[in-house]
């Protein structure tokens, strides 16, 4: 891929989503440059990320799409390098860790091990690799945040949950570790945690393209979260003073107590 030009004199601060192709992501993407941000959209799509960014141009902002995997950790060094982060201009202020979900609900006893571990690839270690190869960058920005997309299932479990659950708890222990390790250092760790987001695609993927048993997730639940609740939960985090430190942010939508507990009107 082409390197990514950054800076020029007077641009404005750049903000990098993954999984900016649906979703929480795109939502995100959206918000973020309505604020005022470069923003480099990543996911595996390239289509859906080039067309993001074109929309957003004619909007009047800057985006720049990239296509990447961030399971792929070559690919993932190579998006970092090719970051224009010399010369004037802020650089990357703002990583924010989207790319993720969740595949089947199948109980401990009979999960598919190959859906854990891809769920464990993208959840956990696509967070490690592209915070890993952006900290050099976020560092140097000399404000820099780090959001990580976790879930509630990254707080308690459910029946049915087990792997994106065990995944999404990865999610957090790298928020909460990374808080830790990096104070004193100019970069924030946040992390927001959705409960149930009605998007187009996350329980389709959960259920293998089965729209039925996508739609029953949000059956009877009369206004679950959208991408835009929680995109502009991450932006208004994202916007507090640089001393700020939003470190966990759970946000549900009011007919849902718990991960089990939601009301369903008949
Ligand atoms: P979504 O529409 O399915 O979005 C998932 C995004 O992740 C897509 O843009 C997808 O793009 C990208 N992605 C998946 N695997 C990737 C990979 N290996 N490399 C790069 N990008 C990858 O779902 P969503 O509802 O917006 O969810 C976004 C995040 O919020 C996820 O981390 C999810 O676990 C979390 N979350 C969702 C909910 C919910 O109820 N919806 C609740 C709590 C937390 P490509 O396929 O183009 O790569």
């Amino acid at each position: 891929m082409p390197a990514v030009p950054l800076h020029r004199p007077e641009a404005p601060p750049v903000a990098v989503v993954t999984g900016a192709s649906s979703g929480i992501g795109a939502a995100t993407a959206r918000r973020l440059a309505a604020a005022g941000y470069r923003v480099v959209l990543t996911a595996r799509r390239k289509d859906r990320i080039e067309a993001l960014a074109a929309e957003l141009a004619e909007a009047g902002h800057e985006a720049v799409p990239y296509a990447l995997d961030v399971t792929d950790r070559a690919a993932v060094d190579e998006f970092a390098a090719s970051l224009d982060h010399h010369g004037p201009g802020p650089g990357v202020q703002v990583l924010v860790n989207n790319a993720g979900g969740a595949l089947g609900t199948d109980p401990v006893e009979t999960a598919d091990p190959a859906d854990w571990r891809a769920m464990y690839e993208v959840n956990v270690l696509g967070v490690l690799n592209i915070t890993q190869a952006l900290l050099p960058s976020l560092t140097a920005s000399g404000a820099g945040t780090v959001v990580i997309l976790s879930s509630t299932a990254g707080l308690a479990t459910y029946e049915g949950g087990g792997g994106y659950v065990a995944a999404k708890h990865g999610a957090h222990v790298i928020a909460e570790t990374l808080r830790l390790e990096l104070v004193g250092r100019p970069i924030r760790v946040i992390e927001i945690a959705p409960g149930m987001v009605k998007t187009d695609e996350f329980a389709l993927t959960r259920f293998g393209g089965d729209e039925e048993k996508a739609a029953a997730v949000y059956a009877g639940v009369a206004e679950p979260l959208t991408a835009e609740d929680v995109a502009d939960t991450v932006t208004w985090s994202v916007t507090r003073p640089p001393h700020v430190n939003i470190d966990l942010l759970v946000v549900r939508p009011r007919a849902q107590a718990s991960n089990y507990k939601v009301h369903r009107e008949s």
